[in-house]
């Protein structure tokens, strides 16, 4: 009797050959469970130790995801995480002994559907920003505008792509604007910009609504942040089984 309390063993043969809708449903219910364990206990970090979700850079592949179904450890056989960026379920106050916990950005992907809603609610931020705001370290924006606003319109954002855009036409327009402006008042205002009212050529400056035309629309983090460094996939989960799949193959 105590045996059918314990989760039934997963082999791979064993829903090959079943009825495989009778054992996946049974392995989606033990992945559910596992991720509204792993939420209620991150729930529980949140609320009562009061600690804060926090974007980081990762610098090293040192810190572990605390995922108890973390993908990526399944198939690298390591919790380290060797991303660009992490996670950390930070203690702020200092007041425990754990002050760090860590997991993959598409591993609370799958623990929370809408990372949005936490940074909605203040649960959710960016390291950095204006907390750091000191005479020590004075840096406004830590992150690509992608990603800062991202957390600015709660877990909506625009295309990677047109951020880049408009700032690389904005500097050429700048450079561009300054260096002929200078050639205008060396020409006609012999130097002096006193008794220039704008009569000179100066090309349009490009305008961030010609860019960004439409509201931002809801996006994954794990896609902006892939997007922003320019890999496929942020955690790699997809690269790593496709390179799994194809060591199968070439071994048939
Ligand atoms: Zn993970
Ligand atoms: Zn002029």
């Amino acid at each position: 009797m105590t045996s059918q309390k314990r989760p039934a063993t997963l082999l791979p043969e064993t829903y090959i050959d079943d009825h495989s809708d009778e054992t996946n449903t049974e392995w989606e219910k033990i992945t559910q469970d596992s991720v509204v364990f792993e939420r209620e206990c991150i729930e529980d970090d949140l609320t009562e130790q009061k600690r804060v979700i926090l974007l980081q850079e990762n610098p090293s592949s040192r810190s572990h995801c605390r995922y108890w179904s973390c993908v990526p450890t399944k198939l690298n056989g390591e919790p380290n995480i060797r991303s660009a960026f992490r996670f950390n379920l930070k203690d702020v106050s200092g007041r425990y002994y754990e002050p760090n916990q860590y997991y993959h950005v598409s591993c609370l992907e799958q623990i929370y559907p809408d990372l949005g809603a936490l940074v909605e609610r203040g649960a959710m931020k960016m390291e950095g920003g204006v907390n750091h705001l000191n005479s020590a370290s004075w840096k406004l924006s830590r992150f690509h505008n992608a990603i800062e606003d991202w957390f600015r319109y709660n877990g909506r954002t625009f295309e990677v792509k047109a951020y880049d855009r408009f700032q690389r036409e904005h500097a050429n327009w700048d450079r561009k604007a300054s260096t002929m402006e200078i050639k205008h008042q060396l020409n006609t205002h012999g130097g002096s910009s006193k008794n220039c009212e704008k009569c000179g050529e100066i090309p349009d400056e490009p305008l961030r609504r010609d860019y960004f035309p439409e509201e931002p629309r809801s996006k994954l983090l794990s896609e902006v942040l892939a997007s922003v460094i320019g890999v496929p996939n942020l955690d790699e989960v997809d690269g790593s089984l496709n390179t799994h799949c194809g060591k199968k193959i070439r071994r048939r």
